[in-house]
């Protein structure tokens, strides 16, 4: 006979359907780490991963103290790779899927000593894959587009980014508990030099997995120092770390063409992660194929400009195609691209690109028509990213989460539920190289699971209703850690 955990412990008014898991993480993480594997690891420079939260603390929600096995006993489950159930269940066991479907068979594959969790009304989903965050901007907010994007730089970034180790640090903790909160469990976020050693420390001691790259901005004197520093996180990297370093060159406008180079070659010889926005705005497309316009505008008006630099762009070409030595050495994850031709698109299929689609960002910029539908008739694997919190509406109650960007696409383009549900789990995946099945209800994955309520009367597909509600994703295990 199954005993059946008691709700009231693990059940608080703010989150009616989540396991929540007050934690203080450190000497008891081993205990912890049943559940969540959130194993500590030593990072590239010395990090320590999760080591200074406090203890954990029993009794608090702990459904898995006395038990080896949970089932989540859900009115639906899904993923991207095939498990489909109406009702569905998971168990749960040292912190990883042991078996995901029909609940009768669940039942029969792991016995009857388990504990049963509730989740009737709900839709569980792998946790999502956030692509392309700026978690370092959280604390500045939703803000109004004053209608050109070097003006939104010049009004909002300049002035508000954070420029120290513990406003950076503050910053990226609060991004990364907000996508948790949201349901995110994957992401790929951007560290800006020389803060970024700060934010990847942030972002480790966090219930997220991804990659925090590591962006590289400017051409002028200090550019040496800072490709040393690429070099030494290339070569330290962690490739099996929870939280991993990558490296982006921020773009093609920005950026000296020797750090896309370095880069590409480093992700060659080490496998370390790669990224850089593309093909972002027209701005770019001018400044790329002829060297004129505002971006020029822009560093002259800031006394950052030398005509040097245009030895390097006004050759015609395409943002896509400036880029192409470099795509093909390495295999990139582009931002944006919400500017691209057919041989745009033909060159990142060739080099097995993946594009992190913001759509939510795309719209608030004023960018349209992104061809990500092409893209992945192409071959090109697409994902989701938020971009920064300035480019969500003020009004979003989860601006960090991505369920908001596919209810976004789906209701602007009636894209298919399944394929939304793949750019947000499988293909972010794919394109942060961490383990694809991270991102589904497989047997052996994370189980890193969010859950969102549907109505079970209705027989619309569950997917599908979550898309068309409003309702907020909640982590099913939610880790709530103090320092
Ligand atoms: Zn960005």
């Amino acid at each position: 006979m199954a005993s059946r955990s008691t709700p009231s412990a693990q059940i608080t008014a703010d989150s009616p359907q989540a396991i929540v898991w007050d934690v203080k993480i450190n000497a008891e993480i081993a205990l912890l780490g049943v559940l969540l594997d959130l194993g500590r690891r030593k990072g590239p420079t010395g990090w320590t991963g999760h080591g200074h939260f406090g203890p954990y603390q029993r009794g608090k929600g702990n459904i898995m103290a006395d038990v080896k096995t949970v089932v989540l006993d859900a009115s639906a489950i899904a993923d991207a790779a095939g498990t489909v159930s109406r009702p569905g269940s998971i168990a749960v066991a040292g912190g990883r899927i042991a078996a995901a479907g029909e609940p009768g068979r669940v039942r029969r594959e792991v016995g009857d000593k388990t504990a049963i969790h509730d989740l009737a009304g709900r839709l569980i989903l792998p946790a999502l894959v956030n692509a392309h965050a700026h978690l370092d901007l959280t604390l500045i907010g939703p803000k109004p587009y004053p209608g050109g994007f070097l003006p939104w730089v010049e009004q909002h970034i300049v002035p508000g980014r954070p420029r120290t180790d513990a406003q950076v640090a503050a910053a990226v903790q609060q991004g990364a508990a907000m996508s948790h909160a949201a349901g995110v469990g994957v992401i790929g976020d951007i560290a800006v030099w020389p803060n970024d050693l700060a934010a990847a420390e942030a972002l480790r001691r966090s219930p997220l997995r991804g990659i925090s790259f590591v962006e590289m901005l400017g051409r002028d004197d200090t550019l040496k120092p800072r490709l040393t520093h690429m070099k030494q996180l290339a070569m330290a990297h962690d490739e099996c770390g929870r939280v991993r370093v990558g490296l982006q060159p921020h773009a093609v406008f920005s950026t000296a063409p020797a750090v896309y180079q370095i880069s590409a070659e480093l992700a060659r010889y080490t496998g370390i992660a790669v990224t850089t926005h593309l093909a972002e705005t027209r701005d770019e497309l001018q400044f790329v194929a002829r060297g004129t316009g505002p971006i020029c505008e822009y560093y002259k008006r800031r006394n950052n400009w030398n005509e040097s630099w245009l030895a390097d762009y006004g050759r015609g070409q395409s943002p896509v195609h400036w880029m192409k030595h470099y795509l093909q050495q390495a295999r990139w994850l582009v931002a944006h691209c919400n500017y691209v031709d057919d041989n745009d698109i033909e060159l990142l299929a060739k080099t097995d690109a993946s594009v992190a689609y913001c759509p939510v960002a795309s719209e608030y910029f004023g960018h349209c028509r992104h061809r990500y539908r092409e893209m992945i008739k192409a071959g090109i694997n697409v994902c989701l990213g938020t971009d920064s919190i300035l480019c969500q509406p003020g009004d979003q109650p989860q601006p960090m989460g991505i369920v908001p960007q596919m209810r976004y696409l789906y209701q602007r383009d009636r894209t298919d539920p399944q394929m939304l549900l793949k750019m947000a789990t499988i293909n972010g995946c794919h394109a942060l190289r961490i383990d694809v099945p991270c991102a589904t209800l497989q047997p052996g994955a994370p189980a890193d699971l969010v859950s969102v309520p549907f109505d079970p009367a209705d027989p619309t597909d569950a997917l599908t209703q979550v898309l068309q509600n409003r309702y907020s994703v909640e982590p099913v295990i939610k880790v709530e850690a103090h320092t």
